[in-house]
């Protein structure tokens, strides 16, 4: 069978066409501080400044081996355009949101009419711009967001859930609202070289709010936005924390290529749950890639390859603590599988 770029492979992957191994590749977060190090590109400074962060985000490919590149490395960047008030990162951790703007449908009129050239998402675009016009023809490059759900969650703070029980209209409205923003940006990232989308949704569960809930305020706005990146021939990739297995079947009827689940998801039951979307993960960040020897990585990488995974990568998140060799174990696992 043909060789491939590393571009190629993971497109044919997600679009369901053969191909002659695995990818091996990270579509959650991927800094890491051995990279920092390696790199001379530190957080939180690589959250803030478009150099730093295609030079972190490069490191990835350069000092870890995956075959991608990534940006950016949180998910608070999205909540701070609207105003949010957001606590900063430090090397190790990411900026996290701790204020929010958004209480009544009021607030929602006052927020519109923003202007995508302002803020940190620019900095995120120009980052994938770097990264595009060094590696484009080469590596696929992934923009990643915020998904509609967690950005309403973030904007509107903890009574949100509370929110869409009781409030539909309201619920409704801040829906609409958050993914228009991220229909819009994921094609601004999109004219900027970006070729893969990764929106990163932790709490959009079925698990969380129920699937009758989930079908009315998740689905019909993860399709908008897959149906924007479609018309562009982006495949989509879908990452939703905890344990989605019941979910599944549901998350994909919105249209997505592919869904990252995390380590609380058995491998093998979510390819079950599935018609077409591509199952990405799902090694444990903190009890397996941080905390276990490379051996043991490999072990489990092999366990979850053999499961039928799609894609084998992180459950979540990488943690910002662990070793690159471990990262390497895994790595080495998936372009070792041929499908
Ligand atoms: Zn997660």
């Amino acid at each position: 069978m043909a060789e491939y770029t590393p571009k190629e492979r993971l497109s044919r992957v997600l679009t369901g066409q053969p191909v002659d191994r695995m990818p091996a590749v990270c579509v959650t977060q991927t800094g890491t501080v051995e990279q920092m190090e390696a790199c001379g590109a530190f957080w939180p400074e690589a959250n803030y400044d478009a150099e730093k962060m295609a030079t972190l985000a490069e490191a990835g490919h350069t000092v870890v081996g995956f075959e991608a590149v990534r940006v950016p490395f949180d998910i608070t960047a999205e909540a701070e355009f609207f105003g949010c008030e957001i606590k900063d990162g430090t090397q190790e951790q990411q900026p996290s949101v701790i204020g929010h703007v958004v209480k009544t449908m009021e607030d929602i009129e006052n927020l519109k009419g923003y202007d995508l050239s302002n803020g940190r998402i620019n900095v995120v675009c120009d980052a994938i711009k770097i990264l595009a016009d060094k590696y484009g023809d080469e590596l696929p490059i992934m923009g990643s967001m915020i998904g509609p759900f967690s950005l309403a969650q973030h904007i509107n703070g903890d009574e949100w859930f509370m929110a869409i029980m009781t409030n539909e209209e309201f619920g409704l409205a801040l829906m609409e609202f958050t993914t228009e923003f991220n229909v819009a940006y994921a094609k601004k990232m999109v004219e900027n070289g970006a070729d893969t989308m990764v929106i990163i949704d932790p709490t959009a569960s079925a698990q969380l709010i129920g699937n009758e809930f989930y079908e009315k305020f998740v689905v019909p706005y993860h399709k908008k936005i897959c149906d924007a990146m479609h018309e562009l021939n982006v495949p989509v990739v879908l990452h939703v924390c905890g344990d989605t297995t019941l979910g599944l079947s549901l998350m994909e009827t919105c249209g997505v290529d592919g869904i990252s689940v995390d380590q609380n998801v058995d491998a093998a039951t979510a390819v079950g749950n599935v018609k077409n979307a591509v199952i990405v993960g799902n090694l444990d960040p903190v009890n397996m890639l941080w905390n276990q020897t490379p051996e043991a990585i490999k072990e489990q990488s092999q366990k979850v390859v053999d499961a039928g995974i799609g894609l084998l990568a992180p459950g979540c998140g990488t943690v910002s603590k662990t070793p690159t060799v471990n990262l390497q174990a895994m790595i080495e696992v998936a372009k070792s599988h041929k499908y």
